[in-house]
């Protein structure tokens, strides 16, 4: 997870801001906050919609704050640190996270791993000192990539992690939780117009003010300043995983940060992944997954998966687009 999400969807709030202005009389709340290391913003319509705003903000760094796999304090941090030694309590968002987490790990064939800690930490070493990883380190960071092994017990809201050198990392899901949970907030007010967007996770409800869609553009990951069309989200939630942020290179050769746990190495055949769903949550997850799967098995992944469309990016520029995607060309 890093900064610039602007790279990873180009939101057409351009036209938005300008096509929306809501007479002098209705409730607008805009605020955007900096959480799960990106821009988290909210825009909601309507009456109490500034008191609901900034209670799903605040619903939302405090899904931050118990999941962050960077800072020490976390739940999930000490969940690792007690890995081999001992269980763990944990709150009901991150028991709920982690149950959610398993069941698409298993939906995705653990393409989806959260379990995927040791390899993205190996990775990120291997990014900072500019050296790969030799084939032996990866082959000893296999077995510890592997959400099976995750015991939860749902009776006493506990976790443990059997193995020392296990451990969890949420990135790939816990942006698309916390839109989800913050949207809850804003539905349960009563708030029916809104979008909720954290990094390239952007959850829309209703309409615009203007009575027009919301309409979410999706950029070519292979020609970055170019718009590939837009695709207009009701109820739904449109995320897009792609490696040209956060890609790094050794020895001439780019790596991305998404990594295949069946090899350990960084996926190499997609440039991104487009997830459009009804669940912000499992929309994280499967872009994430269907990008390491590739454009035959993750299209397959989303024919399979009830109410969830997307499209798959080679880096060779073909397609994989699944039938009830609406793209919208300019
Ligand atoms: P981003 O958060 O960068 O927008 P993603 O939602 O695809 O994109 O999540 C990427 C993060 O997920 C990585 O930074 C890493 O922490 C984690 N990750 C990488 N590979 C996997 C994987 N195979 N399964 C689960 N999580 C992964
Ligand atoms: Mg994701």
């Amino acid at each position: 997870m890093k900064k610039g999400i602007m790279f990873f969807i180009l939101v057409l709030l351009a036209s938005l801001l300008t096509s929306c202005q809501p007479s002098k009389s209705e409730e607008v709340f805009r605020e955007t906050k900096f959480l799960f290391d990106t821009e988290v913003y909210i825009e909601a319509y309507g009456s109490g919609s500034e008191r609901a705003g900034k209670k799903a903000l605040e619903r939302m760094a405090a899904i931050d704050q118990v999941t962050n796999f960077y800072s020490k304090s976390s739940e999930i941090s000490k969940l690792n640190a007690a890995a081999g030694k001992k269980t763990v309590s944990l709150s009901q968002d991150t028991f709920e996270l982690l149950e959610r987490s398993l069941e698409i790990a298993d939906l995705t064939k653990g393409a989806f791993d959260p379990a995927i800690g040791p390899l993205v930490q190996l990775w990120q070493t291997a990014k900072r000192e500019k050296t790969l990883p030799s084939s032996k380190e990866i082959k000893s960071h296999l077995p510890l990539t592997n959400y099976r092994k995750i015991d939860l017990n749902a009776n006493h809201y506990t976790a443990f992690l059997p193995t020392i050198g296990m451990s969890i990392d949420l990135g790939a899901i816990a942006k698309g939780f916390a839109v989800e949970k913050g949207m809850e907030i804003l539905k349960e007010a009563g708030i029916q117009s809104a979008m909720v967007r954290a990094g390239g996770n952007i959850y829309t409800i209703g309409e615009k003010p203007d009575k027009s869609s919301w309409r979410v553009g999706i950029r070519n990951p292979l020609q970055l300043d170019e718009t590939l069309g837009y695709v207009e989200p009701h109820n739904q939630v449109v995320d897009t995983s792609g490696n040209y942020e956060q890609s790094f290179t050794i020895d001439g050769k780019k790596y991305g940060h998404l990594i295949d746990p069946r090899t350990g190495y960084p996926a190499e055949k997609t440039a991104s992944s487009t997830i459009i769903a009804k669940s912000p949550a499992l929309a994280d997850a499967l872009a994430t997954a269907t990008f390491i799967l590739g454009k035959k098995e993750g299209l397959k992944l989303i024919k399979d998966t009830p109410d969830v469309e997307g499209m798959i990016i080679g880096n060779d520029g073909s397609k994989a687009i699944s039938a009830g995607l609406n793209l919208h060309y300019k």
